[in-house]
């Protein structure tokens, strides 16, 4: 089977790339069946911020603790470990209660 490069317009800027034959062969190696959507730039910049925010992302993700709300009696996570004597509030009481100090 031969290839023949394929213009393509990109998803992403609009802009019109060359998905080349040799891409598609190498395409079809790996056994992909879709055609790239985005140019070179598009996807490699995708690449590094899907890379930035996986890794933020899991690093950011924090225990959560099951809780009560002491205002609406609620079930919630906060993202500390409650502790006896201490209100937990769910996020929507917490706002009102913010609000209320203010
Ligand atoms: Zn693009
Ligand atoms: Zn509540």
């Amino acid at each position: 089977m031969s290839f023949e490069d394929k213009t393509i317009q990109c998803s992403d800027c609009g802009v019109n790339f060359t998905f080349s034959a040799q891409e598609q062969e190498f395409f079809q190696t790996k056994g992909y069946t879709n055609e790239p959507k985005r140019c070179l730039s598009c996807r490699q910049s995708r690449k590094t911020s899907r890379y930035q925010n996986g890794g933020y992302g899991y690093r950011s993700q924090r225990q959560m603790f099951p809780a009560v709300c002491a205002e609406c009696s609620k079930e919630t996570e906060v993202p500390f470990e409650p502790r006896e004597g201490r209100p937990v509030y769910c996020s929507e009481c917490y706002s009102k209660v913010k609000l209320s100090q203010q």
